[in-house]
């Protein structure tokens, strides 16, 4: 089965290689020269010059060795900042950082699982089907580099994206759609002291309307949050321009479109009720995405993971993944979980037996049927 020993080798190679999004030029090389290695043909597309970053997406193929259709997995090669100069090191049962920045098994531990699984399978001559590999870039920047992604270059009909929380088994079938909101309020200035009459306060506007809104929690499927808010003036003057950025995610896409109106609105009457106005921009980052269990994938993903001998257990998710734009571009792919813990923060860590379990995982979809 995996060689574990090198399966932690490879993710701890992966994760001391400087990737944050935009700079993941070092993880796109070594990652090409790896999977030329196993014997893909890999290919980068241009998501690197549009975006302004120096590296594209990684396309890569396996032709199968036996018939089947073909299997996509996917993993991003960026990392949420503090994350340069990561010193990967093995305590107790776990892989930690040093503490002073993320380890970025978010997202190394799918590409080390995906790259030991498919070592194992070359090695041991498991038949396989054609494989597409696909490593994202930018991902942590609202899935910038999968949004680039020309979606025609993927010929699977069957995704396994490696890139959620919580231990390996459960299996991520539904993901909200996310819309930002970007909002100006514009007042009219005037003395605070000697004519304050004359003034409209833009903060006053912004804050009318923020008491307005129905904010954090709205349903079990509908979150909305305000971000920021900005003004900055002195006291003397009223302040005639308030800035305020905010979102809003549901998995319901009609609940969204709903919220979203609602804030909207209120930001409108506000300005209205005033005299002031406000120029409202709303920016669809993600769609939602929601799979049946006999969905392709969801089955696939299921059925391996009762082999290996872990509890299938399926969720939903309050954050967007890549498999967002995959399943809204007709490409199903679910998303698995890879037992990585405290994501995003320095005491990010991965349990050495998630990891094997993860790696078997992979191993485990596609030597299944
Ligand atoms: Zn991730």
């Amino acid at each position: 089965m995996i060689d574990r020993q090198r399966l932690y080798a490879t993710f701890m190679e992966l994760c001391s290689i400087d990737s944050e999004p935009k700079n993941e030029r070092p993880m796109a090389d070594r990652l090409t020269a790896i999977l030329k290695e196993l014997g893909f043909s890999v290919t980068e597309d241009d998501t690197g010059t549009r975006i302004g970053g120096n590296a594209g997406n990684l396309i890569a193929r396996l032709e199968g060795t036996k018939p089947g259709a073909p299997l996509l997995f996917s993993c991003h090669m960026d990392r949420v900042a503090p994350g340069v100069r990561v010193k990967p090191r093995i305590e107790g049962n776990y892989i930690v950082s040093d503490g002073t920045t993320v380890l970025g098994a978010d997202d190394a531990a799918g590409l080390a699982a995906i790259i030991e699984g498919v070592t194992v399978i070359r090695g041991q001559n498991i038949p396989h089907p054609t494989l597409e590999v696909l490593f994202t870039v930018a991902e942590e920047l609202a899935l910038t580099g999968s949004a680039h992604l020309e979606s025609s270059r993927i010929t699977s009909r069957c995704g396994f994206v490696l890139d959620a929380g919580g231990p390996v088994g459960e299996i991520v079938v539904q993901a909200p759609e996310q819309a930002k909101i970007n909002a100006v309020f514009h007042g009219r200035s005037a003395h605070a002291g000697f004519a304050p009459e004359e003034g409209i306060s833009a903060i006053q506007m912004a804050a009318l309307a923020i008491t307005r809104m129905k904010l954090l929690r709205i349903d079990p499927e509908t979150t909305a949050n305000i971000g920021s808010i900005q003004a900055a003036g002195p006291t003397n003057i009223v302040c005639d321009r308030c800035s305020l950025q905010a979102e809003a995610r549901s998995l319901d896409p009609a609940k969204l479109q709903a919220q979203v109106e609602v804030m909207v609105e209120a930001m409108e009457n506000a300005a209205a009720e005033m005299g002031g106005s406000v120029e409202v921009d709303v920016q669809r980052c993600y769609p939602s995405y929601r799979l049946e269990q006999d969905a392709e994938p969801v089955r696939r993903a299921a059925e391996a993971a009762g082999r290996i001998g872990v509890p299938v257990r399926f969720k939903p998710t309050g954050g967007g993944s890549d498999a967002n734009h995959f399943n809204n571009r007709g490409i199903p792919a679910v998303v698995l979980s890879c037992g990585y813990e405290k994501v995003h923060t320095t005491g990010e860590r991965i349990a050495l037996e998630q990891l094997d379990l993860l790696g078997r995982w992979v191993v485990a979809i596609v030597s299944g049927g």
